[in-house]
């Protein structure tokens, strides 16, 4: 069961990737499929693989292979790498590795903190992966995106996706952007998108 305590978003550290676990969570269940467009840390994906279970699929990309490393310990820590696949590929491939129709998914750009300060998510592949996510997103289903806005680049990237995400149809995706409208202009902030349900 999706476990509904309240999200601590509070803080100079307030906490984004909390926040956007929550939004994609409420939708999904055991059996789901899910994305984790960036792995990195291995945090959104061992949450996405707690949720789905052993009948669920996750998909988790990464163009590191340290983050790889790194989420895959992770998720054997808490006997959850079964039903969990990692790709050593750029989300922008993600066509070529997902055939089925999608649950949720989350992206957190940027760097990998620790890493490879060049292995940074870009504005084209990004919004190329962000396009394929939403076409492979089922009725019903979410799409979380944390944004970050003060390293280099980011400026370039933020924009980028914001201008695709503010031109979807509403007929046919909600979308919403979340800001910590209290911090200074460099902190992060939310993209949060759903494709309406079929109409019965
Ligand atoms: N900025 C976040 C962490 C982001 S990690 C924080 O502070 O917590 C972002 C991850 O995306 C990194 O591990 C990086 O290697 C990965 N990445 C960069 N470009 C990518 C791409 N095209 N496809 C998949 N992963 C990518």
């Amino acid at each position: 069961m999706y476990n509904k305590r309240p999200v601590n978003f509070a803080g100079v550290r307030g906490n984004a990737v909390l926040l956007a676990q929550q939004f994609v969570g409420e939708v999904l269940h055991k059996g789901c499929v899910a994305v984790d467009a960036t792995a990195g840390n291995g945090y959104d994906t061992l949450f996405l693989a707690n949720i789905v279970g052993e009948s669920g699929r996750v998909y988790a990309f990464d163009i590191q292979q340290a983050a790889l490393d790194i989420t895959a310990r992770r998720l054997k820590q808490f006997g959850l790498e079964n039903n969990v696949k990692l790709i050593h590929d750029g989300h922008e491939n993600m066509n070529l590795h997902i055939d089925s129709p999608v649950d949720a998914c989350t992206f957190n750009l940027g760097y990998l903190p620790g890493g490879d300060h060049n292995s940074i998510t870009g504005p084209s592949t990004t919004v190329k992966a962000l396009q394929i996510a939403l076409d492979l997103l089922k009725p019903g289903g979410r799409i979380s995106l944390v944004v970050y806005t003060g390293h280099p680049g980011a400026g370039e990237e933020s924009r980028a996706v914001e201008e695709m995400a503010a031109q979807l149809n509403p007929s046919l995706f909600g979308v919403l952007k979340v800001t910590f409208i209290n911090r200074s202009l460099s902190a992060p902030f939310l993209i949060f998108i759903e494709r309406v349900k079929k109409e019965k």
